[in-house]
């Protein structure tokens, strides 16, 4: 992609409104631009991004047999009725057009409970897993940070259905691996734990997926031993122990919501009457599971975890562009030379932004540091001279002279 021709651009001057480092850096840097509180547009950078995370979540998910549908937004409320879910503060409600009430979904159970039950009458029916990935709506007293608390925003919603629990636990324990997948590939494996959190009225706990930043607004009580936290809501009920050793001595963090576990049971498969017949021709109650990530969220996440002064430092599985290809100088030489390698890079298939502006060296180093692209490619009379690429990661100081005839090669 030519910089000169992509579609959103960079400032300089900071957003009067954002409230944290991802709501800034993501704006200035070009990747979305915000609509109202909590509600944003996704430009082309962001928009790669956004798709690289969900990527990512999608392959884990139907590694374990998750099969992808998409939902809608729009369900009548008469489906909230039922599951006595029509009084969430957080859900916004229309009017249809024959006075019939309308919500946004603010989560799928009541849209995906009758779905699949259209689907599953016997034991040779289950278990089923779906998912989607879409946008929830959701009227929050205090949309803030950017994207990690928004208003509308993007989640990765699984529902498992089982003929009794235990199958639910089994496959509720191989979700949890798949999610510890998930936030390895994107780089935040490390910093990320499984916390015991509440579990709502049908399971004693349920469990989130909490990711240590100083910004997040959970508070986590953390088990060095185990290497598992407690959500600071459900601390009391554990008298200050950990539930897996029973350790009382627990680092107290800030973590990032990213992701949250439940086994539903029959909480929703009983407000719509979801059976099965079993192998004896019984009617059977359904158990059910839901698996929730927030790809919007985790991408708020990344950005808070990976910057520095200069702008955002993108881990390599989830960087809008694998290179920062960077021509200085208005001379015909150094231009010529650039695109000859943007076209050679852009053959071999690696993903390029090529900045090729009329621009000062200064502006066009500043940019790329502020965009965060991890490899830097930088064509110059200097490095020309020596018939040669300057070469610099974005998470690194040095520098280094790569040969012109070796850059492409080394590229992966
Ligand atoms: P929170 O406690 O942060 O309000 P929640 O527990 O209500 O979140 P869930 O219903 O568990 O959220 O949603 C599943 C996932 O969706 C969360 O783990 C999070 O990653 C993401 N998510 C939830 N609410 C938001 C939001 N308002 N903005 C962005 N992402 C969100
Ligand atoms: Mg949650």
């Amino acid at each position: 992609m030519r910089y000169s021709q992509l579609f959103g651009k960079t400032s300089k001057s900071v957003p009067a409104d954002a409230d944290s480092v991802n709501a800034r850096l993501l704006t200035q840097a070009g990747f979305v631009s915000k609509q109202l509180s909590g509600v944003y547009n996704y430009l082309p950078l962001g928009l790669r991004v956004l798709n690289k995370i969900q990527n990512i979540i999608r392959e884990e998910m139907n590694a374990v047999g998750g099969n992808e549908i998409l939902m809608p937004a729009l369900t009548q409320e008469e489906n909230y009725v039922l599951t006595g879910r029509n009084k969430l503060d957080i859900l916004f409600h229309l009017q249809g057009r024959d006075e019939s009430q309308l919500v946004l979904n603010q989560s799928h159970e009541e849209v995906v409970t009758p779905l699949v039950q259209k689907n599953v009458f016997s034991y040779r029916d289950l278990p089923v897993a779906v998912y989607q990935i879409q946008n929830k709506f959701r009227n929050e007293p205090r949309a803030k940070s950017g994207l990690l608390r928004g208003r509308e925003f993007n989640m990765k919603d699984m529902y498992s259905f089982h003929a009794d629990n235990e199958d639910l636990d089994k496959y509720y324990e191989t979700v949890k691996g798949a999610y510890h997948k998930v936030y390895e590939r994107l780089g935040l494996g490390e910093i990320t734990v499984l916390a015991y959190s509440s579990g709502g009225t049908f399971s004693k706990y349920s469990h989130e997926f909490q990711t240590f930043c100083d910004i997040g607004e959970d508070t986590i009580y953390y088990c060095g031993h185990c290497k598992i936290g407690v959500n600071k809501e459900i601390i009391d009920d554990l008298k200050g122990a950990c539930p897996e050793c029973g350790n009382k001595e627990l680092e107290e963090k800030n973590a990032i919501e990213v992701g949250n576990i439940f086994k539903l049971g029959q909480r929703f498969t009983n407000a719509f009457s979801f059976t099965f017949t079993d192998n004896e021709g019984k009617l059977q109650p359904v158990e059910m599971g839901c698996y929730g990530i927030g790809p919007s969220r985790l991408m708020g996440t990344l950005v808070e975890v990976f910057h520095d002064e200069k702008g955002i430092i993108w881990p390599e599985a989830v960087a809008p562009y694998k290179v920062h290809l960077i021509s200085l100088g208005q001379d015909e030489e150094i231009n010529k030379e650039a695109d000859k390698l943007y076209d050679e890079l852009c053959e071999k298939g690696a993903e390029v932004l090529y900045d090729d502006r009329e621009l000062s060296a200064g502006a066009k180093l500043a940019d790329a540091d502020l965009i965060g692209i991890p490899l830097r490619l930088v064509v110059s009379k200097k490095t020309l001279e020596q018939k040669s690429v300057e070469w610099k990661m974005r998470n690194q100081k040095d520098v280094e002279m790569v040969k012109m005839k070796d850059v492409v090669k080394k590229i992966k």
